[in-house]
């Protein structure tokens, strides 16, 4: 356990950089190094949720596959996330539809519509312990902007068969324990989990069914070798028929222009003790992930031992490392008066890839090269069906995403400019709801 300072201090927390998971996290099957020339058929770069799941639908079909992480399983995203299991994308349903067109549109809904059912499934499937609960998805709305917001959401999910919910102020209040929000949805298919634990019960999976995982082996040049690819790490090198990108907000340099398919955006979290009974009743009693409709939102739950761990936007610029809580932490208190007093044990942050149009990218890069990336925050359940899409599509059963060619950003080196504006205009119009 990280060394408890007092409530408002905002240093010398989490000094790992998936903070309070690495510490309650299973533990990791072994996955090393990449050492010497691997003949196979498949090489994944980037161990998260996209690049493990592939890994594990790959590998239970009896194909050799090698996934490279520059660090270890779960270091990106996939081991620092809020471990909320929320359903769909960013856009909603009708958005989806009008998004990729009458052609594909309605594969992609089916698509969006059973991301969390796959997490679930793979859970129970490979009996993966990670304090996994699956009470709903609760996004709380805030003035007429949140009314409408969920008024058409709530309408749009039920169009589509989905156990989504309106709820008004007297009800979220009794869901969540706060006072906070004037309407809420609940949608039944979400849910909450350690996201290190799943991520390393996915990387554990996958190991069982014969991948290899080798941790501490970025990725460092690839290039066309015969009919397949040549991948080189710094002690070895991978010659295989397909490559595939798994490295959302953490894509490097190595695919050129790769980087330029996302916008990283940081998010922050803080973690407090364990709550006593006394606090803990009153807080999110059914256990509930949440977040908003404002446009500058925060997101929390309690995990699985109790503590209240909340997210919400980092600052533009800078380090994960350094980033500060102080926001999260007192909107917590100001939604949760009881929280007042109590301890902040954790915080870390990471870099969330978020997209221009917030659709995920699905993309062909070449013959055998495939990538996805920009889960728009959604990502938990959204990047484990990306990892089984991209897998469906190397086994020749075909992903049910459409699969367009390499994304640019617009305007991407202007993003954090663009990100810094988005930012204060949301804050501007969440004080005029
Ligand atoms: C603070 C935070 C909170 C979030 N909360 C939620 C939430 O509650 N619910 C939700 O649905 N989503 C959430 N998200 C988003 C979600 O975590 C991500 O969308 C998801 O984990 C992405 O998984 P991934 O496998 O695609 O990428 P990642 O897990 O980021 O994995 C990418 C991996 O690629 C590796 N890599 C990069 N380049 C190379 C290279 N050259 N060679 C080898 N390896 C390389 C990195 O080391 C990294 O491990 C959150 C994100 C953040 C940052």
């Amino acid at each position: 356990m990280a060394e408890a300072v007092q409530r408002g201090s905002d240093v010398g927390r989490s000094p790992r950089p998936q903070g309070l998971w690495a510490e309650t996290a299973t533990s990791l099957s072994s996955s090393a190094t990449l050492e010497g020339m691997h003949d196979g058929d498949v090489a994944i770069i980037g161990a998260g949720y996209t690049g493990l799941t592939a890994a594990l639908y790959l590998a239970e079909a009896g194909v050799t596959v090698h996934v490279l992480d520059r660090h270890q399983p779960g270091w990106g995203c996939s081991g620092r996330n809020g471990g909320q299991v929320n359903p769909g994308f960013k856009l909603d349903p009708d958005e989806i539809l009008a998004h990729y067109g009458p052609q594909d549109g309605p594969r992609a809904l089916n698509v969006a519509r059973s991301t969390c059912d796959l997490v679930f499934e793979l859970i129970d499937k490979y009996a993966i312990e990670c304090q996994a609960v699956r009470p709903g998805y609760v996004q709380g709305g805030v003035g007429s902007h949140g009314e409408r917001a969920l008024v058409e959401r709530v309408r749009q999910w039920q169009a589509h068969g989905e156990a989504a919910q309106l709820l008004n102020r007297r009800e979220v209040s009794e869901l969540l324990g706060t006072e906070a929000y004037d309407h809420g949805m609940h949608h039944a298919t979400g849910g909450n989990l350690q996201p290190l634990s799943f991520a390393r019960g996915l990387a554990g999976a996958a190991m069982a069914h014969g991948a290899t995982i080798h941790g501490h082996s970025p990725a460092t040049s690839l290039e066309r070798s015969g009919p397949g690819w040549l991948v080189r790490s710094n002690n070895g090198s991978l010659k295989v028929q397909h490559v595939l990108f798994a490295t959302n907000g953490y894509t490097d340099a190595l695919w050129p222009g790769l980087a330029k398919a996302v916008v990283p955006v940081s998010s922050v979290i803080a973690a407090t003790e364990p709550l006593s009974d006394n606090v803990a009743k009153s807080i999110l009693p059914g256990r509930h992930a949440v977040s908003e409709t404002l446009r500058v939102q925060v997101y929390y739950r309690k995990d699985g031992d109790g503590r209240f761990v909340i997210g919400g936007r980092g600052p533009v610029w800078g380090d994960t490392d350094s980033f500060s809580d102080k926001v999260v932490r007192q909107t917590a208190e100001r939604y949760f008066p009881a929280l007042k007093g109590v301890q902040w044990h954790h915080k870390w942050g990471g870099w969330v890839a978020m997209t221009y149009d917030h659709a995920p990218k699905l993309m062909r890069l070449a013959p055998g090269v495939l990538a996805s990336m920009g889960c728009n925050g959604r990502g938990l359940a959204m990047s484990t069906m990306f990892g089984k899409q991209m897998a469906l599509e190397v086994l020749g059963e075909g992903a049910e995403m459409p699969i367009t060619e390499q994304y640019y950003t617009p305007f991407h080196a202007f993003r954090n400019l663009g990100v810094w504006a988005h930012v204060a205009r949301g804050r501007l119009l969440d004080r005029f709801i």
